[in-house]
């Protein structure tokens, strides 16, 4: 029997109707789109160009007249089943992916403004983030202010007529500071700019800021989204015609998603909410835990009662969600200075000591030294980033042997 040409019954059936279904099933099948062969695993669209069936056909495609794939700098069908599942979870009419996070900043603010605007974002934003607005954005005419993420009246006295964008990431990195995302999307609206959330800390599966009002909703797929530390990628979320103004900033850029990257990011998303929880139970057991030893002084965790951002980040929560679920990232500040706090991270045996986050491995940092280095040292006290303080991102490995890792560190200072 040739298998060259299935003959099947009712194609229709292999891209069933997915209305009505919760996000976590959505998280599994949507975006999928199976051919005729029948592949229960999408199939990895490894292609340059695609062909045309008539030169009537090409033109029309060209002209954008009629659907269908031209060219993977802007349409390949892996990276468009990525980007479709992406959008059915965070809720979003259209996402557009991207070669990285960094890519998704930059498609988004590039598609967005143009010299003379004006942008607002919060100061606990990823370090690159800073420096794209601050050093590079800036020198196209687009200039932004930044304010300390928790004050709104700081945000609202920052809006100038020509703002055309409000930028956060909420929880922060490395404190776990929160952001009121709603009351930032009334600000917005009221001045006809547009709320972006960075969402990679908590991700689509604890929390959806499009549901509390946000625009655009981006993330570096980097991070849980892969969550395996494979590949890098981004995706940027909003309404239709938002997206398009990326999509079109994409296709002229070729700030594009590889198929190859689409795919494996995609099979992360099908895991994303059970992981999502595993590190959430993971990380509240570990900060209870590390509150109750000798050597540390404070533990940032927005699951504990004792962090500011608490009852904020409850609000912001999923309300779907089984029970409160607080993400994988804590930091805490240990007993003395920056000595201390490398003997620490040098004394863990297992732990990665790496500044990424959202792997099933937990990894271990030192902000002031790393991720935040580039910060004078005004900004660092501003921003908390003590030289004593230590970020986690707590992992999928045993509880008892991620807790025995941190206990060895810790001895080192006992
Ligand atoms: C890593 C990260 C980025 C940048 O993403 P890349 O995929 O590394 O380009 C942006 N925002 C946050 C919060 C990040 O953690």
């Amino acid at each position: 029997m040739s298998s060259k040409k299935p003959s099947v019954d009712r194609p229709e059936r292999l891209n069933p109707d997915l209305e009505g279904l919760d996000p976590a099933t959505l998280a599994i099948r949507a975006g999928s789109e199976r051919t005729l062969q029948g592949e229960h695993r999408d199939a990895i669209f490894a292609t340059s160009s695609f062909l045309f069936s008539s030169a009537r056909e090409a033109a029309a495609r060209f002209a954008g007249d009629e659907p269908g794939n031209i060219y993977s700098r802007f349409t390949n069908p892996t990276v468009r089943a990525f980007e479709g599942r992406v959008a059915a979870m965070e809720g979003a009419e259209r996402a557009v992916a991207t070669a990285s996070g960094m890519a998704a900043i930059l498609s988004t603010c590039m598609a967005l403004c143009q010299a003379g605007d004006h942008i607002v974002c919060s100061r606990s934003v990823f370090g690159t983030t800073t420096v794209l607005l601050d050093k590079y954005l800036s020198r196209f005419g687009v200039e932004t202010t930044f304010v300390e993420q928790g004050d709104i009246a700081a945000w609202k006295a920052a809006m100038r007529d020509t703002t055309r964008l409000l930028y956060l990431e909420s929880p922060s990195n490395p404190l776990c500071r929160m952001t009121d995302i709603r009351a930032l999307a009334e600000i917005s609206r009221e001045h006809d700019a547009l709320l972006i959330v960075d969402n990679v800390f908590w991700t689509s599966a604890l929390q959806r800021p499009i549901d509390l009002g946000a625009d655009i909703v981006l993330h570096s797929a980097t991070k849980y989204m892969d969550g395996q530390g494979r590949c890098i990628g981004g995706v940027v979320c909003g309404k239709e015609a938002v997206m398009e103004e990326i999509f079109g900033f994409l296709r002229s850029a070729g700030t594009t998603l590889s198929p190859f990257n689409a795919w494996v990011i995609q099979s992360g998303l099908e895991t994303l909410d059970v992981r999502m929880r595993a590190h959430s139970d993971h990380a509240m057991q570990v900060a209870r835990w590390l509150e109750e030893q000798p050597e540390i002084e404070t533990v940032f965790y927005p699951g504990l009662a004792s962090h500011p951002d608490h009852e904020l980040a409850r609000s912001q929560l999923r309300e779907d969600l089984p029970e409160p679920l607080f993400g994988g990232v804590l930091s805490f500040r240990v007993s003395g200075g920056q000595d201390e706090a490398w003997k620490v991270i040098d004394s863990t045996r297992v732990i990665s000591i790496t500044a990424n986050l959202g792997d099933v491995r937990t990894t271990i940092t030192h902000p002031a030294t790393t991720t935040h280095g580039r910060l004078s040292p005004e900004d660092k006290d501003r921003a908390g980033i003590t030289p004593n303080l230590i970020r986690v991102a707590v992992g999928l490995e045993s509880i008892d042997d991620i807790r025995e890792e941190l206990r060895r560190g810790l001895d080192a200072i006992a």
